[in-house]
């Protein structure tokens, strides 16, 4: 290994790679990585296996994707940080525990736990993997220095993540493609060629509609409908037309991508610097605006929202859970 580049690990615990295919994402970029940097250890792209991790003493940068499911994976994540200078939660699931969290919406695993018996004796029968009790995000197992967020991460984001904690000021007015989409303090952190303060999460700190185009009027719902109800095409603000867009409580940085395209935001980067529950707001939000002061309408309307942590915390179960679990 060339001692004047950064050691780099890219690890999955339970995902579905697609933070790993969006860092493949950011397209002929991805050469121009290699003069920085040297990636030692990425099973997904390099196959690297037992041997590989044997040989990792210290690393300067993980990238680490997934959500937290297995005590192998918990293993992985505590060793990682033992080893790694910076280790960065990249995507939804390492960030916020992401799809995988809404497995904690069952009861958590014991010996008690109804199934479990049947569980365990499959487990041995099949060598599946010892589960957690509850599905974690990585800062909930082991210190997160950076959050690069997004179920994936936009390519744009992940170059910046590059070029900010990675390539550092000699990378400094690189941006390229990326420059026009990033929230103003991760590309002022890029370059500048200084990485941001440890703790920093590589987005915006505003909500999603501060990035969205669509015009606000007032809101009237008349009806909470689906995106498969209704493709819009006006202009208009999502919400405001019945679709549940969580652009209010979700964290810039993709750039109003869903909504843009007449899909309302899901909250994959996450709730915003100022939200504290992204579901109390949104269910805030919903209820003034309902179109009727009648309680047999109000009901009808109400019954519409169906899954409310799916819809509300799709990607943050795990880690708001966490965060009442401490109140
Ligand atoms: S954050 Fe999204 S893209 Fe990344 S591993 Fe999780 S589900 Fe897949
Ligand atoms: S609620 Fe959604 S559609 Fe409306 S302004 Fe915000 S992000 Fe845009
Ligand atoms: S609009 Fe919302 S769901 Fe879509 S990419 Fe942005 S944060 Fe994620």
């Amino acid at each position: 290994m060339n001692p004047k580049k950064k050691s780099i690990a890219i690890v999955a615990a339970s995902g579905c790679r697609g933070c790993e295919q969006a860092i493949l994402d950011i397209h002929y970029q991805v050469q121009s990585l290699s003069r920085w940097l040297d990636i030692v250890y990425w099973p997904y792209l390099l196959g690297s296996g037992e041997a590989e991790w044997e040989a990792l003493e210290e690393l300067d940068v993980c990238f680490f994707t997934g959500a937290v499911t297995t005590t192998a994976e918990r293993r992985l994540a505590e060793q990682l940080r033992a080893k790694t200078k910076i280790l960065v939660a990249c995507g939804a699931c390492a960030a916020f525990g992401g799809l995988p969290g809404l497995l904690n919406l069952k009861p958590a695993a014991g010996p008690d736990r109804p199934g479990a018996a049947g569980e365990a004796a499959a487990g041995e029968r099949f060598g599946l993997p010892e589960r957690e009790p509850r599905v974690a995000a990585l800062e909930q197992v082991a210190a997160v220095d950076y959050v690069i967020p997004g179920c994936p991460p936009t390519p744009a984001l992940l170059w910046a993540g590059f070029q900010a904690l990675v390539c550092g000021p000699r990378a400094a007015g690189r941006l390229s493609f990326a420059a026009r989409r990033l929230p103003a303090r991760v590309a002022a952190a890029v370059l500048a060629g200084i990485a941001p303060p440890r703790g920093t999460c590589l987005a915006g700190d505003k909500a999603v509609c501060a990035s969205c185009s669509r015009i606000k009027e007032e809101k009237k719902f008349q009806a909470v409908l689906r995106p498969y109800e209704k493709y819009e095409e006006s202009g208009r603000c999502l919400l405001e037309q019945g679709l549940v867009c969580l652009g209010i409580t979700t964290r810039e940085g993709c750039g109003g991508l869903c909504p843009g395209v007449g899909q309302p935001c899901r909250g994959c980067f996450g709730k915003a610097e100022a939200v504290y529950d992204p579901g109390a707001k949104m269910v805030s939000a919903i209820g003034s605006t309902l179109a009727s002061d009648r309680k047999e309408e109000i009901e009808r309307l109400a019954a519409g929202l169906t899954d409310l942590s799916g819809t509300f915390y799709r990607y943050t179960f795990a880690t708001q859970c966490a965060l009442a679990d401490k109140e």
